[in-house]
């Protein structure tokens, strides 16, 4: 075992995922906490550009599968490329977003590979024995840390919005090529034409501002306030489950475990108890405004700053205020 943390960069129409840059910033952590040595692991075909860009993160190395059968996602041939690689590095873990193909593609490589596996993580503790992984349970509410007993490498899934993208450090690093036997692999499947859930809707998560709006907005008539103070800080508007449930805004703008997950510059939340379904989806936003009437809504546990008052009188005032400067 190699002391190395990989961390499994996923991509798309030629764009590094937000979750793999955010992989990226814990591994980035955890190497500087142990002083263990990280790489990023692209798998692909023709992605140097991809592979130049991410030389120039704070990484020891970016190393780079090349093959035309990993142009397109099949788990055959992606579990494949990475046991190969594992078992030749055989670094200490591998990183991955928490996303649909890696909720696919990492039990499979954990079990081809028979090693440890920890599926959505919201974090890690760094412990003598090396590292403990945070993951939620019992539906948020309890976080638990788990131990993995098997031998390494170890494989590790983290859920979005696990770290801030803005954290991502620079750096200078080369690009190694490294080779997989693939030409035995039979792709079992065939992928159809990819589409975004998200096509023709809002996707919250690159959303720099978000004005996100609760049942203190009583009902659909008075969202003008909402969208009013969205739009003077050029932000989306999200809202809160019981919002959606009405009807009053899509189930594209919801927030929360059954909804999206999001970490803004600045989230603003207007009317919001602060449910714990719903602050799993926004507590690693930069700056929480929290306005609300009553002063022991869980939300304000967690606001940078907490505005207490009718929702009301409050964010036409902000909106007025915000226009004037
Ligand atoms: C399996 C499951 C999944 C769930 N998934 C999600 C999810 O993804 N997202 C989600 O959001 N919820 C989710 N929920 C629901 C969650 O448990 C809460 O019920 C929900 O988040 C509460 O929404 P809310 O804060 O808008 O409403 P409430 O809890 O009713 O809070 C309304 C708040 O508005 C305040 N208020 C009222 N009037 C005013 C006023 N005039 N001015 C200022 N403040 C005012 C009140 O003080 C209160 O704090 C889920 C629940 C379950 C069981």
């Amino acid at each position: 075992m190699s002391e190395a943390i990989y961390v499994l960069i996923d991509h798309a129409q030629g764009e590094i995922r937000t979750a793999s840059q955010e992989s990226l910033v814990i591994g980035q952590r955890m190497a500087d906490d142990s002083g263990f040595s990280l790489h990023a692991l692209i798998l692909g075909h023709e992605v140097r550009s991809l592979a130049e860009e991410l030389a120039g993160k704070k990484v020891n190395s970016v190393v780079w599968v090349d093959d035309p059968k990993l142009e397109e996602y099949d788990p055959d041939v992606y579990c494949e490329a990475l046991s190969q690689v594992l078992t030749e590095k055989q670094p200490h873990l591998l990183l991955m977003g928490h996303i649909y193909q890696n909720i696919d593609l990492a039990p499979k490589l954990a079990a081809a590979i028979n090693k440890g596996l920890v599926t959505d993580c919201i974090g890690y503790r760094k412990v003598e024995e090396g590292f403990t992984f945070v993951r939620q349970m019992f539906r948020n509410k309890l976080n638990a840390d788990v131990q993995i007993r098997s031998s390494h490498p170890w494989i590790v899934t983290l859920q979005a919005g696990s770290a801030s993208v803005d954290d991502l450090q620079e750096g200078s690093a080369e690009v190694v090529a490294q080779s997989a036997e693939l030409s035995s692999v039979q792709a079992r499947r065939k992928s159809l034409e990819a589409f975004e859930v998200t096509k023709g809707k809002v996707d919250l998560s690159k959303a720099e501002n978000i004005v996100a709006v609760g049942r203190g907005i009583k009902k659909k008539e008075n969202l003008k306030i909402i969208e009013d103070l969205a739009e003077t800080l050029d932000a989306e508007v999200a809202a809160s489950r019981p919002v959606v449930d009405s009807e009053w805004l899509g189930r594209d703008r919801q927030i929360g475990s059954s909804g999206q997950t999001v970490a803004p510059r600045l989230y603003v939340a207007c009317g919001i108890s602060g449910a714990i379904q719903h602050i799993v989806g926004m507590k690693n936003s930069q700056c929480i405004v929290a306005i609300n009437s009553d002063p022991n809504a869980p939300i304000f546990n967690i606001a940078s700053y907490g505005i207490v008052g009718d929702l009301f009188e409050i964010v036409p005032a902000l909106t007025k205020r915000l226009r004037e400067l």
